[in-house]
C-alpha cells in the first residue's frame, strides 16, 4: 500500500510499504478514505520527538470498514467509520470511567495510545491506504448512511471537534455562561462552536489572523484581533468589566 513516510525532520515522502492488516482478533482493517493533517504532526515532522524513521503519520482518519477480526462483533464490513485519534481497550480502569486518551493497556510502561504519534504505542498512522485499527468494537465510531456525502464533516470527528469540546468541557462552562476562547485555529473555532452550542451566553476568539477571526465571527463569535490592543482590555470593554466566567487555552 502507499503510506507517507516519516524518513528525517522536514522529510517525508509517499513510499510502497507491507499492507496493513489484522494482528489480533479484535483488529479491524478500514480503507482509509479521509485523513487530515494535524497540528500535532509538526511535533514529528519538525523532528521535536522520538517518532522513528519508518513509521507513517496520521491520527486524523476515516474510512470504510474492509475486514474485521474473528472477535470483532458490533463493526461489520462496509461500515464507514472515523477514528478518534486516542486508541483505548474499553475495559481498562481508566477507559471504564471515560478516560480513554489515558488507556492503561495499549501503551505498555506509559498511558495512552494513538495512530502516527511518538511515545503513544506502536500504532502506525492513517495516511495511507490502509489502517489497522486495534480493539475495533470500542475505537470505530461508525457514521450513519450519508457519510459518504458528508466525510469532510464527519473527519472532524477523529480530533478536531471533539478536541475543542473537551476544551469547554474543562472550562467548567455552564449555559448562560461567557467565555474567551484563545486560539482561532481549528481547535479554537471548533470549541467556540461547542461553547454556543452548550448555551454560553457570549463568545469572545482571541487571535491575531484577521481570517481566522472573520471565521470565528461567521460562526456567531465576537472577534477580539491581538494585533490591534491587549485582548485584556478589549474584553473588559465589551463586558463592562467585568471580564468572562470561562477560559480556553486553544493555541496549542
Ligand atoms: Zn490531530
Ligand atoms: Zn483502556
Amino acid at each position: 500500500m502507499k503510506a507517507i513516510i516519516y524518513n528525517a525532520p522536514y522529510d517525508v515522502s509517499v513510499q510502497n510499504v507491507p499492507d496493513a492488516k489484522i494482528e489480533k482478533a479484535t483488529d479491524v482493517l478500514v480503507r482509509i478514505t479521509t485523513t487530515n493533517i494535524c497540528g500535532s504532526d509538526l511535533h514529528m515532522y519538525e523532528g521535536r520527538t522520538s517518532f522513528e524513521t519508518g513509521r507513517i503519520l496520521g491520527h486524523e482518519n476515516l474510512g470504510e470498514v474492509v475486514e474485521v477480526g474473528a472477535a470483532v462483533d458490533r463493526v461489520k464490513v462496509g461500515d464507514m467509520v472515523c477514528l478518534p485519534f486516542n486508541i483505548g481497550c474499553g475495559f481498562c480502569d481508566n477507559c471504564e470511567r471515560g478516560l480513554t486518551g489515558y488507556c492503561l493497556t495499549v501503551n505498555p510502561g506509559s498511558a495512552g495510545g494513538a495512530y502516527g504519534f511518538a511515545d503513544m504505542g506502536p500504532y502506525q498512522g492513517g495516511q495511507a491506504e490502509l489502517l489497522r485499527v486495534p480493539y475495533g468494537d470500542f475505537n470505530c465510531l461508525v457514521l450513519p448512511e450519508d457519510a459518504k456525502e458528508k466525510e469532510d464533516d464527519y473527519v472532524m470527528l477523529s480530533d478536531i471537534l471533539p478536541t475543542g469540546w473537551h476544551a469547554t468541557e474543562l472550562s467548567g462552562l455552564l449555559p448562560g455562561e461567557s467565555i474567551a476562547i484563545y486560539g482561532a485555529g481549528p481547535v479554537g473555532l471548533m470549541a467556540a462552536h461547542a461553547a454556543m452550542i452548550k448555551g454560553a451566553s457570549q463568545v469572545f476568539v482571541v487571535d491575531s489572523h484577521p481570517d481566522r477571526l472573520a471565521l470565528a465571527a461567521k460562526l456567531g463569535a465576537t472577534p477580539i484581533n491581538t494585533a490591534q490592543t491587549e485582548a485584556v482590555e478589549q474584553i473588559l470593554n465589551l463586558t463592562n468589566g467585568k471580564g468572562t466566567d470561562r477560559g480556553c487555552e486553544c493555541v496549542g
